[in-house]
């Protein structure tokens, strides 16, 4: 296939912002690709050559690229340099210098996609001297055939960044439109273009107004069409049979297209790996679909109980109550080929901790597993434990690491285990891999352990082993369902937590403003933003909390993470890219005019910052009306 037809997608979804709209261009695409490509093309359509658990890169830096677009152009470095500092995008100058180029058409070839990937790769391959040429004659081989708009993006996909928009959720709605079948009622056949398209007032591809007619007329023409009574008749099908779903209750369509789109999801959730996902999209295989030892899974998440009485209701009585301890989150990998470890956020801290490699080898007993824990940090003197931002500083540490290992020594405290000698166990219930569990370690003290559990049904009981936790220095504790799977990824309710009385708010920075005085080189106050379905609306300004000097958390070290995330200044204001969190404790909610959230924090105080969350962690709106209701009562 001709690299065009990507190109042709990107530039449509350049020029969009609507999920729906985007989400049609992509799985038009899935649906024109063959599939040896289809894989490269999921990557390519996330910008990148791999898939975002490689730690290989395509390792070309700019400096490079604008020697081998002066060479593939004629133009001069300094006058590419000039634009770029313009345009602020190297793509678009490349694709303006080009289009002033000769005629070279004559001697050019159709660019394919495999082409384009296949150099690419080529170039994450070629490493240390001697390679600058072959780098530079790879991405000349591409320049020479490509079209204007198509260097463009090739540059952009090389230096990163392809300015289109399409974050995770897109990819598995289109391959949730592209594979399962149609659900009518979610979808309809537009009458003038003949297309399937979703649900909107009008038709995506073509424009004119949509109407219903297609369900009658897939009840004449079609045989093949399934009316399930509830979402989980689809278990009892072969979906691949059926490329409708014909459903009356609106309510029923929408249900069974989300267990679509969650069965999409939770593949991904397991393997983090688009390119795993697509190879079995096609024949809706997603039950093959495993973890896989090295590959981290996204953890399961928990979502915040408001009282012991109300989450005892929502996971069932008894309960499996644990510490919530105050570390971070690691997940264990072992196979004959060595351990693994991996935060939260999927990155591989093997190296940051390798202390702890040779204890789990021998005190974890079995041939492989993924395991699910937390860390803490403690006092070596004392035995206490470290709060968290004590250990924050091993997580990214790249130097040093061996003496800041014995400054602050951690503790492995498992709770979980997902996989183990080659079968996958998340569809057990907690109570069977709990047990599993402590079947396989060996407990160590200040070293590794079992977080410290309950199995209760008794608030009374439960309520003693809350306080005792938190005179642990613990956060407070997990109330777990007994019965529940493990579901990478997802808030689902099989785990609640509770930490005292009034909870913390996760809440991202939207902007801030420079000081004043002896804070003047430093941003020193910092407005909070809370989501509204992914929307980000201000919730108040914070700047209590943060040092002066020394520590993780001080007015400089936030400064300097802020700098690089600058979208615009006027005056004292900055505004920013919303990336860091700040976890937020404060003494009250109140309903204020004063930020467009419609809610202002009384006493907001920076508790930590939460390197460990992405946006999908920030706090939503109805969390702080359900406490501000709360607070009321
Ligand atoms: P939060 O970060 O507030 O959403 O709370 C969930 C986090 O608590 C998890 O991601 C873990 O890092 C941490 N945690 C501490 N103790 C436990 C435990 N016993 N079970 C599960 N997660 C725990």
């Amino acid at each position: 296939m001709n690299y065009s037809v990507l190109v042709e997608a990107y530039e449509k979804l350049e020029k969009t912002s609507k999920r729906l709209e985007k989400t049609y261009f992509i799985s038009e695409l899935f649906k024109k690709i063959s599939e040896e490509e289809l894989i490269k093309i999921i990557y390519l359509l996330q910008g990148n050559i791999f898939s975002k658990l490689d730690e290989r890169k395509i390792g070309m830096g700019s400096r490079l690229m604008l020697k081998a677009i002066s060479l593939s152009s004629g133009a001069s470095i300094a006058k590419i340099e000039k634009e770029w500092a313009n345009k602020g995008d190297l793509g678009i100058v490349a694709e303006n210098i080009l289009k002033k180029r000769k005629q070279t058409a004559f001697f050019s070839k159709k660019l394919t996609i495999s082409k384009v990937f296949d150099n690419l790769q080529k170039l994450s391959e070629l490493e240390g001297k001697g390679t600058v040429s072959k780098k530079i004659n790879f991405v000349l081989d591409l320049l020479t055939s490509a079209k204007p708009n198509e260097a463009k993006f090739i540059i952009r996909t090389i230096i990163g960044g392809l300015r289109i928009n399409v974050a995770e959720g897109l990819i598995r709605d289109a391959i949730v439109w592209t594979y399962f079948p149609k659900v009518i009622g979610i979808f309809f056949k537009c009458d003038k273009c003949k297309k399937i398209v979703p649900h909107s007032i009008n038709c995506i591809s073509c424009g004119s107004k949509l109407n219903n007619k297609f369900k009658d007329e897939v009840k004449r023409k079609y045989k093949e069409t399934y009316s399930p009574k509830n979402v989980e008749d689809i278990k009892k099908i072969n979906l691949k049979k059926y490329p409708f779903i014909l459903i009356k209750d609106e309510k029923l369509a929408r249900e069974i297209y989300n267990r679509f789109v969650f069965i999409v999801q939770d593949a991904y959730d397991k393997t983090n790996d688009f390119g795993k996902v697509i190879k079995v999209a096609k024949s809706l295989n997603f039950d093959k679909l495993s973890m896989a030892i090295g590959a981290p899974l996204n953890p399961m998440l928990a979502i915040k109980a408001e009282s012991i009485e109300s989450a005892l209701k929502a996971v069932g009585n008894p309960a499996l109550i644990e510490e919530k301890l105050d570390g971070f989150r690691l997940q264990i990998h072992k196979d004959k080929n060595g351990v693994k470890l991996f935060t939260r956020r999927l990155e591989n801290v093997s190296k940051q901790f390798s202390e702890l490699i040779p204890l789990i080898k021998s005190n974890i007993k079995s041939r492989e597993f993924i395991i699910d824990s937390e860390v803490t940090g403690y006092d070596p003197e004392t035995g206490r434990i470290f709060p968290f931002q004590y250990i924050s500083q091993r997580i990214k540490r790249k130097y040093d690491l061996e003496k800041k290992a014995k400054e602050i020594p951690v503790r492995i405290n498992v709770f979980d285990i997902m996989y183990k000698n080659g079968k996958s166990l998340i569809s057990l219930s907690q109570k069977e891999r709990r047990k599993i569990l402590e079947g396989i370690i060996k407990e160590e003290k200040r070293k590794i352990i079992l977080t410290n559990k309950l199995i209760s049904g008794s608030e009374k009981e439960i309520k003693k082993f809350y306080k005792d936790s938190l005179k642990k220095d613990n956060e407070g504790i997990m109330i777990k369902s007994l019965e529940s799977r493990y579901v990478p990824g997802r808030r689902v309710g099989g785990w609640l937590k509770m930490k005292p009385i009034r909870e913390t708010l996760d809440l991202i920075i939207t902007s801030a403003e420079w000081g004043q005085g002896k804070r003047a080189n430093w941003m020193s106050s910092f407005t909070l933003s809370c989501k509204n379905k992914n929307k980000l609306f201000e919730i108040g300004k914070v700047g209590t909390g943060i040092l002066e000097k020394k520590g993780e958390l001080t007015f400089e070290n936030l400064t300097k993470k802020l700098i690089p995330l600058i979208i615009s200044e006027k005056g004292k204001k900055v505004k920013l890219k919303p990336k860091i969190i700040f976890e937020i404790a404060y003494d009250e909610i109140q309903k204020s005019k004063n930020y467009s959230s419609g809610y202002a924090l009384r006493f907001p105080r920076v508790v930590r910052i939460r390197l460990d969350l992405g946006f999908e962690g920030v706090d939503n709106i109805e969390r702080i009306e359900r406490i501000y209701n709360n607070q009321k009562k």
